[in-house]
């Protein structure tokens, strides 16, 4: 594509295309430690929208589908026994660049490494090499999707189209 025609499909690019849906995961670890409350705030406080909520407790089957990228990994079997041993609370969170911004949020994979400041460096301290020598998974709190082709395949596993909301905040009227 030429120059010319690459400026062209920047300019035709709307502002609005850049708002952006996320799935986001309290984990049975951040649900059961009654953490649920303190980690909605996080996302509220910076004016992130949540369109969609419920609380799950999931089969292995459906681990597997939201998974599936590492289903065939060694430490698969940990993950799922971590992420069915008790309720989820789905979300789907929306905002200007929502997968970027929400993953800036949660932090790195490993909360040992994730930097303080963030969800899985202010709420837990496991390491890869602690969790690989017990044979459990790392228990990060929070699941975030990491592109917004995975965050659009996770919101349709997760909610269905009638329980995804449209509706103003206050944030809107100073950020739209
Ligand atoms: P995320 O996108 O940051 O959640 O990380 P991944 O998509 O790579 O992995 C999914 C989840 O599997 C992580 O959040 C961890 O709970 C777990 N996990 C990932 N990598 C490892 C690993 O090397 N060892 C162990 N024990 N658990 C892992
Ligand atoms: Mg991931």
């Amino acid at each position: 594509m030429s120059k010319r025609n690459e400026k062209k499909k920047v300019k035709k690019m709307k502002p609005e295309d850049l708002i952006e849906r996320t799935l986001v995961l309290l984990k049975p670890d951040a649900v059961q430690r009654s953490l649920i409350g303190e980690l909605i705030s996080r996302f509220e406080k910076v004016g992130l929208k949540i369109v969609a909520m419920k609380m799950v407790w999931i089969t292995p089957d459906f681990s597997k589908k939201h998974y599936s990228a590492h289903v065939n990994k060694p430490f698969y079997k940990s993950l799922e026994a971590f992420i069915t041993a008790g309720p989820v609370v789905a979300m789907a969170i929306e905002g200007i660049s929502a997968v970027e911004v929400v993953r800036k949020i949660v932090g790195s994979t490993e909360p040992k490494t994730a930097p303080a400041g963030t969800i899985r460096g202010d709420y837990a301290h496991h390491s890869y090499h602690f969790t690989d020598m017990k044979g459990i998974a790392i228990r990060n709190i929070i699941h975030a999707s990491g592109t917004p082709e995975e965050a659009k395949q996770e919101i349709k596993l997760w909610f269905k189209e009638n329980e995804i909301h449209s509706y103003k905040t206050v944030h809107d009227q100073f950020v739209l």
